[in-house]
C-alpha cells in the first residue's frame, strides 16, 4: 500500500439546485441525470479502472489514449467527463449570449453567433440515437461536431479533436420527462441556461 494509490474519481458537487434551470430543464430530470445517470457512470468507471495498471492522472489524460482502454472506461470515463462539462457550462440567470473574447472567436469561424446557434442546433438534432454536439477549440479556431454515445472530442477516436468548450447532451435521459420527443424543444431551451463565463474561461484556457 505504501506508494499506491488508488485511482478513482467521485461526484462533482452542483452548484445550483435542480431547480435552478426551470423552466428550460425541470428539477426532476435534473436530480435524476445527476443522482442517478451521472453517478453510475463514475460507479462504472471507477469499478473499470478498479485492480487496472492505473497510475494516477487526469480524466483527460486517459480520454487523450482511450483507444488502449476496455470499452467500459471509454463509455464510463466519457459520461463522467461529459456530464461535468454538461454541468458546468449551464448556470441559472446566465447571460444568454455570448461575450468577449469567445463572441469574436465565433464571429470568425461561423459568421454569427446567430449562424453558430443554427450549426450547433443542428448538429445536436440530427445526432441519430445518444449522443452529444460540441463547440470545439481546436488550435486556434472553433469547429462543432457530434459524437456517439458517450464519446467526446477528447478522445483519440474521435473524429473532430480538441477541447470541448461547450456541450449538449442529447440522450434522451436528458429531455424526456419534459419534453418527450421533442429534441428540438429542448435545444432551443439550452441556449437560454448557458453558463458563456465558464465557456469563455475554457476558451482562453
Ligand atoms: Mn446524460
Amino acid at each position: 500500500m505504501e506508494n499506491t494509490k488508488t485511482l478513482s474519481f467521485s461526484l462533482p458537487k452542483l452548484k445550483y439546485e435542480y431547480s435552478a434551470l426551470e423552466p428550460y430543464i425541470d428539477a426532476r430530470t435534473m436530480e435524476i441525470h445527476y443522482t442517478k445517470h451521472h453517478a453510475a457512470y463514475i460507479n462504472n468507471l471507477n469499478a473499470a479502472i478498479e485492480g487496472g495498471t492505473y497510475t494516477e492522472q487526469s480524466i483527460e489524460e486517459i480520454l487523450a489514449h482511450i483507444s488502449q482502454h476496455i470499452p467500459a472506461v471509454r463509455n464510463n470515463g466519457g459520461g463522467y467527463y461529459n456530464h461535468n462539462l454538461y454541468w458546468e457550462i449551464m448556470a441559472p440567470y446566465s447571460a444568454s449570449e455570448p461575450k468577449g473574447k469567445v463572441l469574436d472567436a465565433l464571429n470568425a469561424a461561423f459568421g454569427s453567433v446567430s449562424a453558430f446557434k443554427e450549426a450547433f442546433s443542428k448538429a445536436a438534432l440530427t445526432r441519430f440515437g445518444s449522443g452529444w454536439a460540441w463547440l470545439v477549440k481546436k488550435g486556434s479556431s472553433l469547429l462543432i461536431s457530434s459524437t456517439p454515445n458517450q464519446d467526446n472530442p477528447l478522445m483519440d477516436v474521435a473524429e473532430v479533436q480538441g477541447t470541448p468548450l461547450l456541450g449538449i447532451d442529447v440522450w434522451e435521459h436528458a429531455y424526456y420527462l419534459k419534453y418527450q420527443n421533442r429534441r428540438a424543444e429542448y435545444i432551443e431551451a439550452f441556449w437560454h441556461v448557458i453558463n458563456w463565463d465558464e465557456v469563455e474561461k475554457r476558451y482562453l484556457r
